[in-house]
Order: C-alpha cells, then structure tokens, then sequence
C-alpha cells in the first residue's frame, strides 16, 4: 500500500488512503511517499482506505516510517499518528497560558477568561467577558456566518479543582512540556478541550471557511463547584440564535458521548445533646445516632431500573464530621453522600425516599433527630444517538459508536436549549483531577483536527 503524505505544518502530516484521496493539494516540496505495505504491519491493515490526520517526524522520500502509532478503537477516530514532535506554537501557547491562569476556586476563573478573550480577539472573532465580581468571569465568543443553518455551541468550564496535597512532580500551573506532553492542573479538565476549540474555531475563521450558520463559544465559571456560570449564562439565552446541536468538549479520549449520570449531593445531620462523657447517659450522643442512619444507608438502594449503558444508580456516604473533644458527648454529626442519577430519574423521590428513612428511625430510636439538606443537584444527561446531529458528527469525526461516561458536566443546565448535545474532547478521563494531570500534544492536535472537520460538516 502507497500513502502519499503531505505536511500541514513541518512536522505534521495528512494522510490519504488509496480508496479515499485526500482532497487538499499536497505542496509539491513537502510531499512524500512511504510504503507500509508488509504483512503484520498495523498500518497495512488498519490504514487501507482511510483518510487519516497525522502529526508527527518528517518522512523522507520512499523510506518506511517505523515510528508510527496507529490508534484503533470503534469509538475513537481512526487516526494515523506518527511520533515526534508537535508544532502548532499558538494553540500550544493557549494551552500554557490557560494553565498559567490558576483558575481554581480560590483564585476564581477572570484571568483564564482574558486569556481566551485575547486568542479570540487576536484571531479577528468577537469576544466579551461577563464578569461579576473581582474574580469570577464567563467568556463569550460568536462568529456570525450571514447563513441560515442552525447554529453550532461549544461549552467549556474555565474553573478547575485545586491542586491537593500530594506533591507534584511539575508545578501545577507552570505548563510544563515534556515528551511531547503539557503537565498542569486543567490539562486535561478542560483547559486542553478550550484551547482545542478555541484553536478549532480561529483556524476555520482564518482558512476562510464559509459558514452557513454561527459558531457560538461560551467558558462558564465554577462546573466543578456550584455552575454558578452556566447558570448565569442560561439567565438570557434570547440573544442565542436556534441551535443544531452543543459540543461540550470534555476529556473523553475523543469517543464521542452522549449521556452521563446526574448527581444528588444530600447531608444528613444528626443532632443531640452535649454533656461531660463522665456522664454520657445525661446527653444524646449524636454520633451514636448517626451510626444507626449509616446502618441504614448501607441496606439502602435507589429504586430504579439500571441504565443499559450507564449502570444503576449509586449510593456513597463520603464525608463525615462530628465531635469537638474527647471530653464532651457530640451534639452534631454530619454525613455527606454523593447519589449519582440516572436520565429520567426524580431526583424529589430519592430525597423523600431518605425522609421516610429517617422518620423511621424517629419510630425506633430513643432521642434520635435529623435532618437533610440538598447540597447540589445535576440532573442526567442523555442525546439519541441516532438523531442527525449526533451521526453528522460521529461522521465528521469518524467515529462508529458513540458512547457514554460515569463523570458529570454541565450539560444538563442546558437542556432546555432542546438541542442535541455530545461531550467529545481530547485527554483521558482517568487523569482528571490526579497529580501530574497531563495532555499528549498530539491528542489536542487530532481535536483540532476533529473539531475544524465537525464544523465544515455541520456548518459549512
Ligand atoms: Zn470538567
């Protein structure tokens, strides 16, 4: 099998298989040819007939490229990557700045909001900040098109989770670049996803493409805390054109998701009376009495059918606190418990599942008092996956299957847009929240790719 190469950049390559050329005209200086035609060689079987972005070492005329890394799985794109190094200096850039713009919830995501504001205008597309106080910000951007097809929103979250106590091998916000890969917090959740869609967005504005319907970017504040920004955003949505569809670009190793689980953050505080623990039998020992709600919720299971593709519904007691001293009977003690929903749940019924729970043990218990609070709510999020949007995109990107995920995001904040919404973006799920949390370059470089494609096949 021949594959004819040809650069987009030094170093990266397009790659046509011989059933599917390649429409962009190969330069006649930077054109190459390799053969990868042995048997037992990935590239034979899994290239032939696929048009395929590559990035990677520059392959000199009719020698074979050994260092290649095919990547085939059915929810991912069928993509050729050959190793080495990236050059795409201003989304690389974007990356490091993001990061640099220490956007956890103690610092508040303004400056990462700048950042992208600045790329944005930078690239000729309109751009505002919705700032509400000294540190909290959503960023806007709209590329308007003249055209009539509906348009296309891309919604990221600027704020990340902080850095924990473990030491990290490279300093959380300096975008440490090693291999081939950039270390920070938000690497991967989600600054790589901003910086893809925002790179994704400026080069289809810069290669002229013409568009039939707008492209709107919105980066919302606080999704790993409260969704204060979404919320906000989804106050006046009367400006918003009709919408075909939402890419919410989140890690998910670029498979193509539509549907996640919601989540129910409930505490149950127990109370009861403090005394000297001389005399334990004079007070009510609230944490005795939480013992007694712990036992319970250990038989407890959410009544609902489990989801073929998202499982059952779960139930997990993670946080507790209780008790001032060694010497005093505690008068407070409170759980924390994460449910994580499924689409079509009432998450109402959950929490009065939990009432009736307790109003129980108010029957069976002496002295026995608590209450719940709703902490947070996120309903679930599913999309058909057969609805046009979804296999126009999945055709964009070349992927077969689409598939879901166990984290949530915002998604269900938008719902009542009524359109069609996909988590699809670059990095591993699994490195979400670590330390060390790092992206390849080379999985950005292929969302770029991907995204630039969703847009001409949606929009152009
Ligand atoms: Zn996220």
């Amino acid at each position: 099998m021949i594959l004819v190469v040809h650069t987009t950049t030094f170093e990266s390559f397009i790659i046509c298989g011989p059933d599917r050329p390649c429409n962009k005209k190969p330069e006649p200086l930077r054109t190459y040819f390799f053969s990868s035609g042995r048997r037992g060689d990935p590239a034979h079987n899994r290239l032939a007939g696929h048009v395929a972005v590559a990035t990677g070492r520059r392959v000199a005329s009719g020698q074979s490229n050994r260092r290649y890394r095919a990547v085939w799985r059915r929810s991912r794109p069928r993509l050729l990557f050959l190793g080495g190094k990236v050059e795409s200096p201003a989304m690389k850039d974007l990356l490091r700045q993001l990061i640099q713009a220490d956007s956890t919830p103690e610092k508040g995501e303004l400056e990462a909001a700048q950042v992208t504001e600045a790329y944005f205008k930078k690239h000729g597309v309109q751009c505002e900040i919705d700032r509400w106080d000294d540190r909290r910000a959503n960023v806007l951007g709209h590329v308007r098109s003249g055209g009539n097809r509906p348009a296309l929103l891309f919604v990221c979250h600027l704020d990340v989770v902080s850095c924990g106590r473990e030491p990290w091998n490279y300093p959380p916000f300096e975008a440490h670049e090693t291999r081939s890969k950039v270390y920070g917090r938000g690497a991967v959740d989600m600054k790589g996803g901003i910086a893809a869609a925002v790179a994704a967005i400026c080069e289809s504005v810069a290669a002229g493409t013409k568009l039939q319907g707008d492209i709107i970017f919105a980066a919302t504040a606080g999704e790993e805390t409260d969704s204060t920004g979404i919320r906000r955003f989804m106050q006046d949505t009367s400006t918003l054109p009709k919408l075909g569809g939402i890419i919410i670009p989140e890690p998910t190793d670029l498979a193509v998701v539509t549907a996640h689980r919601g989540l129910l953050w409930l505490e149950i505080a127990t109370t009861g009376k403090a005394t000297h623990s001389s005399m334990p039998q004079r007070g009510v020992n609230a944490i005795m009495s939480m013992r007694r709600v712990l036992d319970a919720l250990e038989h407890y299971q959410v009544a609902f059918e489990p989801h073929p593709l998202l499982g059952p519904c779960s139930v997990s007691v993670n946080t507790i606190q209780g008790g001032e001293a060694m010497n005093i009977v505690p008068d407070s003690c409170t759980i924390g418990i994460d449910i994580r929903t499924l689409p079509g749940q009432d998450l109402d019924a959950i929490r009065h599942d939990l009432e009736s729970l307790l109003a129980r043990l108010r029957t069976e218990v002496a002295h026995f008092n608590a209450r719940i609070t709703t902490v947070r709510a996120v309903g679930a999020m599913e999309t058909d996956p057969e609805c046009e949007f979804v296999q126009t995109f999945c055709q964009a990107v070349d992927v077969d299957l689409t598939n879901v995920v166990g984290f949530t995001t915002d998604a269900p904040h938008l719902a009542p847009l009524g359109a069609p919404i996909i988590i699809y973006g670059p990095g591993k799920p699994s490195l979400c929240h670590q330390v060390d949390e790092h992206i390849a370059l080379a999985d950005l470089e292929r969302a770029v790719a991907c995204f630039k494609n969703a847009i001409r096949h949606l929009l152009a």
